[in-house]
């Protein structure tokens, strides 16, 4: 069970930390993400994505955000920070659902994501589009966990 709620969000920030915010429930969604536009936006062969309800997300900072829209896919809305450039998260105006991605949120001082349990991802998704091939134990997956063909 888990243990996201209001009174014990979870918090996260851009890479210079100007832009912060908290998640009031459990993610809806945790995975590996190899699709496309992940690997273009990050840099990264793939990037540890999850997702939340929209209802669960706000902003805890004052400094203003850009928000751009992708014209592949203008149903999700980004947002980054103005200082750093960063893009902290992603709305699915189709699923209403607010995307984030693990590397930002909170650390104990060793360097580990807190609350890893609840956010640990469960699958590797787009996996089609893999920059490498992952040999861990989840499941690998076309689009979507569940929702796809299973790829292994
Ligand atoms: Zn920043
Ligand atoms: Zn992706």
């Amino acid at each position: 069970m888990s243990t996201i709620t209001p009174s014990h969000p979870l918090t996260g920030a851009c890479f210079c930390g100007a832009v912060t915010y908290a998640l009031s429930a459990p993610p809806v969604l945790r995975a590996y993400c190899h699709c496309t536009q992940c690997q273009r936006l990050t840099g990264c062969p793939f990037i540890h994505t999850i997702h939340f309800p929209a209802s669960a997300f706000a902003w805890t900072h004052d400094s203003p955000v850009d928000s751009f829209v992708n014209p592949l896919k203008p149903w999700k809305t980004r947002t980054r920070c103005r200082a750093c450039g960063v893009t902290v998260s992603s709305h699915n105006s189709k699923t209403d659902r607010i995307s984030v991605w693990g590397p930002h949120l909170a650390r104990d001082d060793s360097g580990h994501i807190l609350r890893w349990a609840e956010l640990r991802p469960t699958a590797h998704i787009f996996y089609g589009t893999r920059l490498l091939d992952i040999g861990d134990g989840l499941g690998k997956w076309e689009g979507y966990e569940g929702t796809s063909e299973k790829i292994a």
